[in-house]
């Protein structure tokens, strides 16, 4: 798939408007290549906010920049709720642009990047939590709001959360997705956020989740041991 910069997200159906970023490939070459270079302090915050993918299970992309010997796939999308109100979808493959094509992104990105303040519940939020729990909604668009509630460090998100893991179907397909949500959610919230889940009512998948999860975040098991 293949968008221009910027151009509004038309992939799938998403209950959220999106800006296109990075969809490259031949018929437009590499876009946005008269801006300057990124600055580190912007590359460091587009790395930090490139860490979950979202709809993964939405087709591979291959980079048509590489040479042929050189091949590079990716899958899903990374999703960025900015503090601005904006929000712009990039294939897994933007980060793999970036760094190895001098992929230059679009300066309004860069702008919502680096915009100052903290993003806080919103009507995005509101509608992610509504389409989440409403078993009408496309189970797609249900399975993408577990991965990208987590933007919101809020009590809210962890109570949509904990009410989608008492969904058979989604706790069959998004278990551990759902659990690594609640224990990113929770760690962030401290104290206060461990008393909205307890975990011996979870079903397994979604305690799973949380243990996977657990032993990546920093400080807590595996990566702890690494220093
Ligand atoms: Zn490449």
């Amino acid at each position: 798939m293949e968008y221009l910069d910027l151009s509004p997200y038309e992939y799938t159906d998403f209950p959220i408007p999106m800006r296109c970023i990075g969809w490259l490939g031949q018929e437009h070459g590499m876009q946005s290549s008269q801006n300057p270079p990124m600055d580190l302090r912007t590359y460091e915050r587009f790395k930090s906010a490139s860490r979950r993918l979202s709809a993964v299970m939405l087709g591979t992309h291959d980079c048509e920049f590489c040479p042929d010997d050189h091949w590079f796939e990716g899958n899903g999308e990374y999703r960025y709720y900015m503090p601005d109100g904006q929000t712009y979808a990039a294939p897994m493959m933007v980060v793999h642009y970036v760094d190895a094509h001098d992929y230059r992104l679009p300066m309004p990105f860069r702008e919502s990047l680096m915009h100052p303040g903290e993003l806080v519940w919103d009507w995005r939020a509101e509608r992610l939590s509504a389409v989440l729990l409403d078993e009408s909604a496309d189970f797609e668009v249900r399975c993408e709001a577990i991965i990208d509630l987590t933007n919101w460090q809020d009590d809210r998100s962890l109570t949509a959360l904990r009410r989608a893991a008492e969904d058979e179907l989604l706790v069959d397909v998004s278990g551990h997705e759902l659990g690594r949500s609640l224990a990113l959610l929770s760690a962030g919230r401290g104290e206060g956020g461990r008393h909205l889940v307890d975990e011996a009512e979870l079903p397994s998948p979604v305690r799973e989740g949380i243990a996977l999860a657990l032993r990546e975040l920093p400080g807590g098991g595996m990566r702890s041991t690494r220093h």
